[in-house]
């Protein structure tokens, strides 16, 4: 059966190309096609849309917190099963095994692996799926409209002769 999902690189492992690009790599070797993606930034109103089940419990100030410190990386993604696939390729919440996106990314960063502030969000349901895309597509552009207003103003302000480029990737595989 055809699905839809909704895979989401969390902040501060969305600062890295090459943390995102393997996500990818592993959800295309899988025979998931990647429909659309865009970097994001959840505010309070978004995060608590998209993690509604979870409102009231004793973690969610901490998750609020960590999806809203930073951009995020969104995709919307097609395959065959897709929601159990890649539910299986990202790993479970607690104890995720080794060989999943959960397990694998902080190993090879050298990091503790953490229950709330851990790698990637997949949707758990087609109905799930449905509601965080939309609210994904919204973030999107505004995310969109927001680098428009930032190159503005840049270009407002660009000093002759800077050949400063500022590189994102602070991350090594
Ligand atoms: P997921 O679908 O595997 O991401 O897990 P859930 O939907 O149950 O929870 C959403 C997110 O909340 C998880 O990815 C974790 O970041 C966090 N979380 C879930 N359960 C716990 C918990 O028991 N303790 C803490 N600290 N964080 C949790
Ligand atoms: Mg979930």
């Amino acid at each position: 059966m055809k699905q839809i999902s909704y895979v989401m690189v969390k902040p501060y492992f969305a600062n890295s190309k090459v943390i995102i690009d393997e996500i990818k790599r592993r959800l295309q070797l899988s025979g998931m096609k990647i429909m659309d993606e865009s970097y994001i930034r959840y505010d309070k109103k978004r995060a608590s849309m998209h993690y509604s089940e979870h409102i009231g419990k004793s973690f969610y100030p901490e998750l609020e917190d960590y999806l809203t410190s930073d951009k995020a990386y969104g995709m919307i993604v097609a395959g065959e099963n897709a929601i159990q696939v890649i539910r299986e390729l990202m790993g479970q919440t607690k104890n995720p095994k080794e060989g999943t996106v959960r397990y694998d990314i902080p190993k090879a960063l050298g990091i503790a692996m953490r229950i709330t502030e851990n790698v990637v969000h997949s949707s758990d349901s087609e109905e799930s799926a449905k509601k965080e895309i939309g609210i994904f597509l919204q973030l999107k552009k505004e995310y969109s409209n927001q680098q428009t207003n930032n190159t503005a103003k840049t270009n407002k302000t660009k000093t002759s002769g800077s050949n400063f480029n500022k590189c994102d990737d602070d991350f090594v595989l």
